[in-house]
């Protein structure tokens, strides 16, 4: 297996373990991740096989904004394993465009979700009125087309909730709150409504107590796990450009905090994957 680093021995264990697994069929899915970006370009097929070597057999790609989203979808189109979003996230929507040239992305097959969608009152000055229409939009769309929703939100959980309060009203709306902060709120309205909660790279970060803790609260079966690659690289590659092998740093902590075997962690996070995407 790739990826051994012979300075960090907390790893060793978990590495075999898991290697042995990979070698018995188990897998792991990178739900979140950017490899259409073109910080790939040099080394597509190798990061592939660092991936498929780490046991991760599926990859999903997501969109940022309606080119990104068909960059993704040729992407899909060109390997089993990986698959797609579309959407335009908050701090894309200067690029705008009609929300409706989306559809004929939409109803393509490898395209699992709407997303990433949602408000960032942090990254960007945007107008908050117009990030939020358009996070309707898409939530009506998702809706039309049944398709669950990836759901970035960043100093705006309370403006997200009551978006998402008054679609679900008379709604079925399946949505992950992807690169989960942690925040309370979310975790009551999330549990609530049966959405999911996506963690990334940052919960390996030493410093991130409080989103472990929020890992270790959340039950099992509303977990996804997620790289954000080329963003948010876990921990010990900390500082190096992120990519998806290395979402098994992120389940090497997920098995840690919830005290089940890894085979079982293993096991219910492919489950969330398959039902969560429809696959
Ligand atoms: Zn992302």
């Amino acid at each position: 297996m790739y990826l051994k680093s012979k300075h960090d021995h907390e790893y060793e264990c978990f590495i075999n373990e898991w290697e042995n697994l990979v070698k018995k069929g188990f897998s792991i899915t990178d739900t979140h991740s950017h490899i259409h970006f073109q910080d790939y370009n040099s080394d597509f097929e190798s990061m592939l096989a660092r991936a498929k070597a780490n046991g991760v057999k599926k990859i999903i790609t997501i969109g940022i904004n309606y080119e990104d989203s068909l960059k993704a979808q040729r992407l899909a189109s060109q390997y089993r394993g990986i698959y797609f979003t579309a959407g335009i996230h908050p701090s894309e929507i200067e690029k705008l465009q009609e929300l409706s040239i989306f559809e004929p992305i939409i109803v393509n097959k490898k395209c699992l979700a709407i997303g990433e969608i949602g408000l960032d009152f942090y990254r960007t000055t945007l107008k908050k009125d117009l990030q939020e229409k358009v996070f309707k939009g898409f939530l009506n769309i998702a809706l039309y087309f049944k398709k669950p929703v990836i759901i970035h939100t960043r100093e705006a959980a309370s403006e997200t909730l009551s978006i998402l309060d008054e679609i679900v009203k008379d709604n079925n709306l399946r949505g992950v709150f992807h690169c989960f902060s942690g925040d309370e709120n979310l975790i009551d309205w999330g549990m609530e409504h049966n959405f999911y909660f996506s963690f990334t790279g940052n919960v390996t970060f030493s410093k991130s107590c409080k989103l472990r803790s929020a890992l270790k609260l959340i039950p099992i079966d509303r977990i996804l796990l997620e790289t954000d690659c080329p963003y948010l690289t876990p921990m010990p590659f900390r500082g190096k450009r992120n990519e998806p092998a290395y979402v098994i740093y992120t389940l090497y902590t997920a098995y840690k905090m919830k005290g089940l075997s890894l085979q079982e962690v293993a096991n219910s996070l492919e489950n969330n994957v398959n039902e969560f995407f429809n696959i």
